[in-house]
């Protein structure tokens, strides 16, 4: 079976309120999403999250890439297996349009080019996407399968009286684990003393800096915070800085986590050298697709370090569902974030919700391909009108 079409949209998704953390702020998300056409007439679908500060990708910059791509010699294979198809995906190129000295210009591109593909020959195999973990020989060591998993919350900057509210809400609704985005101004320790009082003294709270501590202040105010039970701080410096967490990593006990400065294999290889951190965001769109964050997890392990799936703020339910076929199917995840769909979304791309429920708990996805389908209406009204492309 061959592919015969790609088509791009770029989605402006509004989000219920305005997302603000340290290095931006944001009230919606424009996502790049990629229809794959399979000659049999099977569409599958996959989406990326472009944020210029993180892999330096824009919307725009994205549409440009993938039409500078030649796709149709890449994505040529007959493909009748997961291992055809795996091995189309890792031969994947998209054209080198700048400079990229740290390997992650294209990752959103790749993560929604790879998930359409994933997602078509799921539903054409009668598979669910999950299955591909197993399929890649090296995720061996931390490939599993699990039937239901745990979201986290997580509360952002807002006033404290939204912040108390949204605290107390994700005490009443059962979460197990909730991030706090800090490094936003104001008294850091008083903020996270009165946030822990409204989380409880059970929750596992973690932080997220945002790089928005300088190298010289960052252990001092990792300290402050730490007296308030924190399980991990989250890129506390700007990347420019990142070697200074090795020697801020001796100076607390906090475990160190990479978000900015883990796009890909380049950055992960230089972390475990350099020794800056305890663990690794992995995130599908900024990490390059599914198969790229396998294999950061299964190197992250392999290096005693332990990792979370992350997630952009404003993904729609296809990228939900492919971090729930990944996280069903990977040991020892950490933390895990996304699917925060209806709580986040005005409006759902799919005709299924597959936002998690009580305490966070979601349960795996069993149907073939990524399990949801998109609503045309919703894609209509969703799309910029600018953007529909045939590309291939
Ligand atoms: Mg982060």
């Amino acid at each position: 079976m061959r592919i015969v079409r790609f088509s791009i949209y770029l989605l402006r998704l509004p989000l219920r309120h305005e997302i603000k953390h340290a290095s931006a702020a944001r009230s919606d998300s424009v996502n790049v999403l990629i229809a794959c056409d399979l000659a049999d007439g099977t569409r599958g679908w996959g989406e990326g999250v472009p944020r210029s500060y993180v892999t330096g990708e824009t919307p725009v910059g994205v549409v440009e890439q993938l039409r500078a791509t030649d796709l149709a010699a890449q994505w040529s294979d007959d493909c009748e297996s997961w291992p055809d198809v795996i091995a189309m995906c890792d031969r994947f190129a998209p054209a080198a349009v700048r400079e990229d000295p740290r390997g992650c210009y294209g990752n959103a591109l790749r993560c929604a080019v790879e998930l359409s593909v994933l997602d078509a020959f799921g539903q054409r195999f009668g598979e669910p996407v999950s299955r591909v973990t197993a399929h890649l020989a090296s995720a061996a060591n931390i490939a599993t399968t699990l039937s239901t998993v745990r979201y986290s919350g997580a509360v952002t900057a807002a006033s404290p009286r939204r912040e108390a509210t949204s605290a107390v809400k994700m005490r009443l609704y059962g979460f197990r684990d909730c991030k706090v985005k800090v490094a936003v101004g104001g008294d850091e320790a008083a903020r996270l003393r009165r946030l822990r009082r409204w989380l409880g003294g059970r929750m596992v709270i973690r932080i997220d800096a945002n790089e928005g501590w300088s190298a010289d202040v960052a252990a001092k105010q990792i300290e402050s915070l730490a007296r308030y039970g924190i399980a991990s701080v989250e890129q506390p410096v700007r990347h420019e800085e990142v070697d200074a967490l090795a020697e801020i990593r001796k100076q607390v006990a906090t475990p160190i986590m990479l978000d900015e400065s883990l796009t890909g294999m380049q950055d992960a290889e230089q972390a475990v050298r350099t020794q800056t951190c305890d663990l690794f965001n992995i995130r599908l769109s900024k990490c390059g697709g599914y198969l790229h964050s396998l294999r950061l997890a299964a190197y992250a392990h392999q290096s005693g370090l332990g990792y979370q799936l992350g997630c952009h703020p404003g993904e729609s339910p296809i990228l939900s569902a492919a971090g729930r076929h990944w996280a069903t199917t990977v040991r020892d995840v950490r933390f895990l974030e996304g699917s925060y769909d209806r709580h986040l979304l005005t409006r759902l791309l799919t005709h299924e919700d597959i936002t998690f429920g009580y305490g966070g708990r979601a349960a795996a996805l069993t149907r073939p391909g990524l399990g949801v389908s998109v609503d045309a209406k919703a894609l209509r009204d969703l799309a910029e009108p600018q953007s529909v492309v045939e590309v291939l």
